[in-house]
């Protein structure tokens, strides 16, 4: 079989910042591509020697599976190639929904390689897990500007993530300058980054400013603390906040919150209790941000008190910090410590409040899908989509 000719970027509303790295790898392993945002637009694309990349989390499984049955028939001689945090973590699942090869986690040393190639296994692994370090391959394309990558891993075990219990690995200051540069010099001076602890990067306050100080001596306005980023309660110290206000373009911090039960946060593994929660809400509003705060509704083994410890703590947040909240309702991830646990209901009076709290302008987020996405995961598992082969990696 020939290398390809052409990479199809499958691109979806929820994928299109994990394609604009992909792009990178793709451009330096000097293969063309071009995006799909349709199965329409990936048909008029595709010809033999294409290969199609998939990147996708397991709400878009369903949807991917249509597709990919759909257009496979239609398409001879294209590969179908898939990544992302759901193929990663049940491979084989992913490969029986009609991909060729699926990649495992990181793809930065592998992707390279199996493009160049004539061919490649199925299942595609960097041995090591992924590079050591972030800064030789870049962020993100400079055809798809967008969120700039600064932080990967974390050393969190939260037991409904699938992203933590991975090593963390900063991008340098100045990898991080050197991928903001041309969207700064384009017009594009608001820089948002992605990191799941972002008052973590680098290790430490001191690193974060060097950082925003760099950015803003370049032109950027730096967006950090919120989409796509967050932060973690207890980083939110009334120095660090006073650095986010004073440095970057952004009047709201997202911090994760997730319950108003310390049961309930030793439960999931957080590391942190509700105390610091509210410290972080008040110390944000302290500093002049908004709080966003991230809460889970129907996480396994919270009771009727403990879900009504979490509504709350929402309404101590917003009377008292002015709080914003996020709800969400639980809903297993393959490849995480919850995969095999169901939710517990959302109940009457904790409804009532959320589209109360909705109705008053103050409670945003999906718990509503998210609560038919939770069955339909299910359901998904016992038609064998998700873990055919009786084990999950993850
Ligand atoms: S939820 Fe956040 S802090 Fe917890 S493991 Fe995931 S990325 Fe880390």
């Amino acid at each position: 079989m020939a290398p390809p000719t052409l990479c199809i970027l499958r691109e979806t509303p929820t994928n299109r910042y994990s394609l604009n790295a992909v792009a990178a790898l793709v451009e330096a392993a000097r293969v063309a591509w071009c995006p799909a945002r349709s199965a329409r637009d990936l048909e008029a694309a595709a010809a033999p020697g294409t290969a199609v990349l998939y990147s996708f989390m397991t709400p878009d499984l369903e949807r991917v599976r249509g597709e990919v049955g759909a257009l496979r028939p239609r398409l001879p001689g294209v590969r179908w190639v898939a990544g992302g945090a759901h193929p990663s973590a049940d491979p084989e699942g992913t490969l029986a929904l009609g991909f060729d090869h699926v990649f495992v986690g990181e793809a930065e040393r592998t992707l390279g390689p199996f493009l160049a190639a004539r061919d490649g296994p199925a299942v595609i692994r960097d041995p090591e897990g992924g590079p050591a370090e972030l800064d030789p391959f870049p962020a993100l394309s400079e055809a798809r500007p967008g969120p700039v990558e600064i932080t990967r891993g974390c050393r969190g075990g939260c037991r409904f993530c699938a992203v933590g219990r991975r090593r963390v690995r900063h991008r340098s200051p100045e990898a991080v300058l050197a991928a903001a540069g041309p969207m700064v010099a384009a017009g594009r001076r608001v820089i948002r980054f992605i990191t799941p602890d972002a008052l973590a990067y680098g290790g430490g306050l001191g690193a974060v400013e060097e950082l925003l100080k760099g950015l803003r001596a370049r032109g950027a306005e730096p967006v950090l603390g919120t989409f796509p980023s967050e932060v973690r309660p207890e980083r939110v110290t009334p120095e660090a906040a006073e650095l986010v206000a004073r440095l970057c373009h952004n009047r709201t911090l997202v911090i994760g919150g997730q319950s108003g039960s310390d049961r309930v946060l030793r439960l999931l593994g957080r590391g942190h209790t509700v105390a610091e929660v509210v410290a972080a809400a008040r110390n944000a509003a302290g500093a002049g941000l908004r709080p966003h705060v991230d809460v889970i509704f129907g996480i396994p083994g919270e009771t009727p008190d403990e879900q009504a410890a979490t509504v709350e703590l929402c309404r101590e947040l917003h009377r008292g910090f002015g709080a914003r909240i996020h709800a969400h309702y639980f809903h297993p991830l393959p490849g995480t410590p919850l995969w095999e646990a169901d939710p517990e209901p959302l109940y009457p009076e904790t409804e009532a409040f959320l589209v109360g709290a909705e109705r008053a302008g103050y409670l945003d987020g999906s718990w509503r899908d998210q609560i038919a996405l939770a069955r339909r995961i299910r359901e998904w598992a016992e038609r064998g989509w998700i873990g055919r082969a009786g084990r999950l990696g993850g």
